[in-house]
């Protein structure tokens, strides 16, 4: 089987930051003899999460019932009274949450007037902006505008959503008079992942995208694949790769900003030596 592999796939800047910054909390637990904890999950790929697990980090949504010590916290951010909370517990902060939502968060905090935030509710990341401004509406789609009065609006917009749905809700909050000053805060790192698979589909038969089914930007990857009529899958860690795919000559193999390399690698080569999983 031939293997295709875009220029741009797995880890994005901010996740690798983040798994540097989890080693340090992890040594600086060691250090001291605390318990190292994981507010949420630091990335949304279950490898991560347990190689995490292994180096004896436990993952924890609340201070309540854990002994203080060194709390790591996710790249989608932490909302700031629990922050707060675990602060006054007395655990040490280990902030892995992505620059680029930091800054969400502070210009949420900082926005004079009325704010909103364009995003998936109940998304970690829609949680720790909502946290940063509890009074900002979070709107998710156009139909979601209803209950929005008119006027001005200082608007963040999750990092991982869709361009198409956010020119649709800023098309329909303009016919109804409200008014979205929006810092476009899509991060383009799932956009190049994307543009690098599109531009290897027609040279094969199937898409592999190597990630998590919780990972928004491995399922887009996915789908892109479908729409432009090629067969694909989502796979962990190649498991349920079907024979259709394994039967093809060529496929693109890409992976999410979650995936670890060695995820990555290890399907690569089981792919071109032709193994079954
Ligand atoms: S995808 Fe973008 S926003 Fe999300 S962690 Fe990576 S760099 Fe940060």
């Amino acid at each position: 089987m031939t293997v295709l592999i875009p220029r741009c796939h797995g880890f994005c800047g901010g996740v690798r930051a983040a798994l540097r910054k989890a080693d340090e909390a992890i040594e600086e637990a060691r250090s001291r003899s605390l318990p190292c904890y994981l507010y949420g999950s630091i990335v949304h790929n279950r490898l991560v999460t347990k190689s995490l697990e292994e180096k004896g980090v436990r993952t924890i949504l609340t201070p309540d019932g854990a002994e203080p010590g060194v709390l790591i916290i996710r790249t989608h951010g932490i909302p700031d009274a629990m922050r707060a909370l675990f602060e006054e517990r007395g655990f040490l902060i280990i902030d892995a949450t992505c620059p680029v939502v930091l800054r969400n968060m502070s210009m949420l905090r900082e926005a004079e007037g009325r704010a909103l935030i364009i995003g998936v509710r109940g998304h970690s990341e829609i949680e720790a902006l909502s946290g940063a401004r509890p009074d900002a509406p979070v709107i998710g789609s156009a139909a979601e505008l209803d209950g929005i009065a008119a006027g001005e609006y200082k608007t963040v917009v999750q990092t991982t959503f869709s361009v198409p749905l956010l020119a649709s809700i800023e098309h329909e909050a303009a016919s109804r008079g409200i008014v979205l000053d929006v810092l476009n805060s899509i991060c383009d790192a799932s956009e190049k992942r994307r543009e690098a698979l599109s531009s290897i589909l027609d040279g094969v038969e199937a898409a592999v995208v190597v990630g998590d089914g919780e990972s928004a930007n491995s399922r887009e990857l996915c789908a892109l694949a479908r729409k432009a009529g090629k067969k694909a899958c989502l796979t962990l860690d190649g498991q349920g790769i079907p024979d259709e795919i394994l039967m093809c000559g060529s496929v693109a193999l890409t992976s999410g900003a979650s995936t670890p390399d060695e995820a990555f690698d290890a399907v690569r080569d089981a792919l071109m030596a032709g193994k079954r999983f």
